[in-house]
């Protein structure tokens, strides 16, 4: 099975984030901890961690563990959101529009108007080089499933939150969101990139910049100092010690172009800062899926803050999509992301 990247970046991250020694390879990571992280990891100091190391799966102990460790310190608000208006039909045509289950036919069976958990996870990014940028990133996610709701990020603002107390909570929470907070990070670290485009794009400007005039800096001084060996005042001696220096030139000039690329490296910091969760009034949907001779019936909500049907997530890789396809699975089938589809 390949590795997959996302989580192999994001724990590089966050060992780096808390004073590990990172080398990253295409399917794996070699990683020197201090002593706090590999007692609390319960790991060696010195680990391979993906392919023919400690597993890095969804699931896995290692994940949790790292997710528990990365976001130990966040607080948790709890709330609920109010919306003025419900919609009351046409569900239908908007699962048509917006969902598909591959070539299967599938059926609206009924709706139900409920309540619904959602958090919204508030992260800071610090992107460092020769500059550094800073802000905000947030990620909503339905507590369900882990689908990321992009229509809630920024928005939930708007709909009259109001908070619980602690002693308050009502009991619609679920206890366990360890893998709903590891797919917003995963999320996080995808929209920081994202935001961060216009910020790679400087960097490698100046990069380029310095690399051109490096570049024609030694082109220049070659040119001079063969100019110069044509002086006939120079020994036998003189003349071969500067032949010598002119043919280290281009390694020395590589060395330079190495350093700069090194000082224009970007790392980036994602922390979490808060999660707020939120009682969402929705209106749960339920589809009937005909696969073969086998039945299904699975839950979308249709979601107020985002005017929209949340999306599916793969029931293989957790990746929020809007697109299933029937997998068979022992005596069943599950829904999965085309990717998925494609593998056994
Ligand atoms: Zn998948």
């Amino acid at each position: 099975m390949t590795q997959d990247q996302e989580l192999l970046s994001f724990t590089a991250q966050i060992l780096e984030q808390n004073g590990g020694a990172v080398e990253q390879h295409e399917s794996f990571l070699m990683a020197l901890l201090p002593d706090k992280l590999s007692h609390l990891l319960k790991m060696p100091e010195e680990v391979r961690i993906g392919e023919n190391g400690t597993p890095l799966l969804y699931g896995s102990p290692l994940l949790d563990n790292l997710v528990q460790f990365a976001t130990q310190e966040a607080p948790v608000v709890y709330g609920e959101l109010k919306v003025d208006y419900l919609k009351k039909a046409g569900f239908e045509q908007l699962i048509n529009q917006k969902l598909s289950f591959g070539k299967v036919p599938t059926r609206f069976v009924k709706k139900l108007v409920t309540v619904s958990t959602y958090m919204v996870l508030i992260c800071r990014y610090l992107a460092m080089s020769d500059e550094r940028k800073e802000g905000l990133i947030e990620v909503a996610l339905h507590e369900e499933n882990g689908a990321i709701i992009s229509g809630l990020a920024g928005q939930w603002q708007n709909y009259h939150p109001g908070f619980f107390s602690q002693t308050e909570l009502p009991s619609h929470f679920p206890t366990h969101v360890d893998d709903i907070i590891r797919a917003a990070m995963i999320s996080a670290q995808v929209d920081t990139k994202a935001e961060l485009a216009g910020f790679f794009k400087g960097i490698r400007r100046h990069l380029n910049r310095d690399v051109k005039n490096t570049r024609e800096y030694y082109q220049a001084l070659q040119r001079e100092m063969e100019a110069n060996l044509e002086n006939p005042k120079l020994s036998e001696e003189q003349r071969n010690q500067r032949k010598e220096k002119i043919n280290d030139l281009p390694a020395e000039m590589d060395r330079k172009i190495t350093d700069l690329e090194q000082k224009y490296q970007v790392k980036i910091n994602i922390t979490t800062c808060a999660a707020l969760r939120f009682l969402i009034p929705v209106v749960r949907l339920t589809i009937e899926i005909k696969y073969r001779k086998l039945v299904r019936e699975i839950h979308v909500n249709y979601n107020p803050i985002s005017h929209s049907l949340d999306p599916l997530v793969c029931e293989r890789c957790g990746e929020t999509t809007w697109r299933v396809n029937p997998f068979d699975k022992d005596s069943g089938f599950l829904l999965v992301c085309s990717r998925c589809n494609g593998k056994n």
